[in-house]
């Protein structure tokens, strides 16, 4: 039992020299980092004040120049380096994340993974996708135009805990990559995990200041750190997104956004049921549903209904949970008695208007103290509150609707827009139905992972979910400003003192259709 090992999984010694990478300027209040498994305190960083978030980015400012100097293949080089160490140290990052957050040993896995497929692949695209290129002008034959991306400068990230290695690193390999420094505020709940990954980040070749980490709440150290920053990128709730995106907009500052969501699933009569129940209940329970991704509402067409529901509450009541550091248990703990409460409370109310809790429903704190068992709920009012709000833990609804286009307006029936999941044997047909849901992604007949692991493709969120994208070259681009340079080929396009300005109106009327004319003709740098 982790209860018994949470100690010699991350210990003192080894908390007390992570906590020296955190930037601070002074003495700090310790803030107490505890192991859900067991709620017991493994270890304090400094809770940091906004000096230290100006300090950090000061730090950042001044070690920019140099990083950006370096060739891109140099920094794709060390990028790669990363990901061998990550690989490499697998062990000791799924022992912290596990500690820190209390997720199973496979979650955590699939942290690891993520950053060694985002490090590859920007190490091998990013400096194609950041090669200056050349442009078309409207006015053939006259300017020769060409675009460079420089690195913003800083760039800030305030990251959450449910993915401690996979969102506060892995989002900031892109920015690196372009030349840019990084500021990082991560969740209070999980700093070790960042802290470890920044040691194997410096090991592999990033020097110290290119990288600061800032500890302690958010609330204090946003607004300094937005307004140090060039560019901010924060995943979190969407109540923390519209503070952010407020700060962003009265400094200036470009921002991305990775909000909530309340993921919708739309299984249709044709689809493979044993694939869908599987791939749908892994997808509504991977992290205890403490993912952005993962299924809070499951539309089932009528005719299947029946059979959905009772396989799908069968498989959910057989999921394990364990509080191991083996690769043992299906579902782990909740982050801490908040969510927990969050989670309770929508069921609770669930219940009172009325709803079905087909399995589940209660604490397991035989397993550990803030465990929850894997919930289905049924006949559940729209005025509930999981309906509508996003519950972040192993809460999922299951519903029946007459046709796929009821399952459409289901799925659109939120105001979130993060992703969704098509199930039918008709792939023509879901990649249909895929473009009528307002998502940011939509995957077929899978819950998420091959979206996720598809790097080059963008992902993100619309509407509540949030601002911006990760992934692909939307991913780096964002931490890059785009320089355009045109020179003439001929004179400067000025008007001639000497030529009457009615005369100069009418031949550039005249010009313009000509341009129309030939432009299809001609090949588009010109
Ligand atoms: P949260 O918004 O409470 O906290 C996230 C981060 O913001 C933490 O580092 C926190 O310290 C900081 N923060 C809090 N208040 C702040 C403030 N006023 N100013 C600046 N920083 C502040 O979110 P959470 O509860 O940690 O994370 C869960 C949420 O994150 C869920 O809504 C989930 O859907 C969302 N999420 C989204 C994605 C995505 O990619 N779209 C990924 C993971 C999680």
């Amino acid at each position: 039992m982790a209860a018994e090992s949470v100690g010699d999984r991350l210990d003192e010694t080894t908390c007390d020299r992570l906590r020296n990478r955190v930037t601070t300027v002074g003495d700090r209040e310790a803030l107490p980092v505890t192991a859900p498994y067991t709620n017991e305190v493994v270890g304090t960083v400094p809770r940091c004040r906004p000096a230290d978030v100006d300090a950090a980015v000061d730090r950042a400012r001044s070690a920019q120049s140099a990083w950006a100097a370096r060739s891109v293949e140099n920094r794709a080089t060390v990028l790669e380096r990363f990901a061998d160490s990550v690989l490499a140290n697998r062990e000791r990052l799924l022992d912290v994340v596990q500690v820190e957050t209390g997720k199973t040993r496979l979650d955590a896995l699939a942290e690891v993974l993520d950053v060694v497929l985002t490090a590859d692949y920007y190490a091998e695209n990013g400096p194609e996708q950041l090669a200056g290129s050349r442009r078309g002008s409207r006015l053939p034959g006259l300017t020769r135009v060409e675009t460079h991306h420089d690195p913003v400068g800083v760039a800030g990230f305030v990251e959450p805990w449910n993915y401690p290695l996979t969102l506060a690193i892995s989002d900031f390999l892109p920015a690196l990559l372009a030349g840019n420094t990084v500021v990082l505020k991560p969740a209070e709940e999980t700093p070790f995990t960042a802290l470890l990954a920044h040691e194997l980040l410096v090991e592999a070749g990033v020097p110290e200041d290119v990288v600061q980490v800032v500890t302690g709440e958010g609330e204090p150290l946003g607004e300094p750190l937005v307004a140090g920053v060039d560019q901010i990128t924060f995943t979190g709730s969407t109540e923390t997104g519209r503070a952010i995106g407020s700060l962003a907009g009265e400094h200036l500052v470009d921002a991305s956004l990775e909000l909530g969501g309340k993921n919708p699933a739309i299984v249709l009569a044709d689809a493979d049921l044993d694939a869908a129940v599987r791939a749908l209940v892994w997808g509504s329970y991977a992290n205890a549903g403490q993912l952005c991704l993962s299924f809070e509402r499951i539309y089932v067409e009528q005719s299947v209904y029946a059979e959905f529901r009772d396989r799908f509450v069968e498989a959910t009541a057989s999921r394990s949970l364990g509080a191991t550091f083996d690769f043992g248990p299906n579902v782990g703990s909740l982050i801490s008695e908040a969510q927990r409460s969050v989670v309770e409370t929508h069921v609770k109310d669930a219940r009172a208007r009325g709803g079905t809790v087909l399995t589940g429903g209660k604490r397991r704190e035989d397993v550990g103290p803030l465990f929850y068992e894997p919930t289905v709920l049924a006949d559940l009012p729209a005025e509930a509150t999981a309906a509508t709000a996003e519950t972040f833990g192993p809460v999922v609804t299951i519903e029946p609707v007459p046709d796929a286009a009821a399952g459409v307006r289901r799925a659109n029936a939120t105001d979130y827009g993060l992703h969704a999941s098509v199930w039918t044997a008709d792939r023509e047909r879901g990649r249909s139905l895929a473009r009528q849901i307002r998502a940011g992604s939509v995957s077929i007949n899978d819950a998420f992972a091959g979206m996720w692991a598809s790097t080059d493709a963008p992902m993100g969120g619309v509407a509540d979910s949030g601002i911006g994208r990760r992934h692909g070259p939307e991913g780096i681009s964002k931490f890059t400003e785009t320089q355009t340079v045109t020179s003439q080929r001929g004179p400067p396009l000025v008007p001639i003192d000497a030529v009457p300005a009615g005369i100069i109106a009418r031949g550039a009327i005249l010009g313009i259709g000509a341009v129309r004319r030939l432009k299809r003709r001609l090949p588009p740098w010109l």
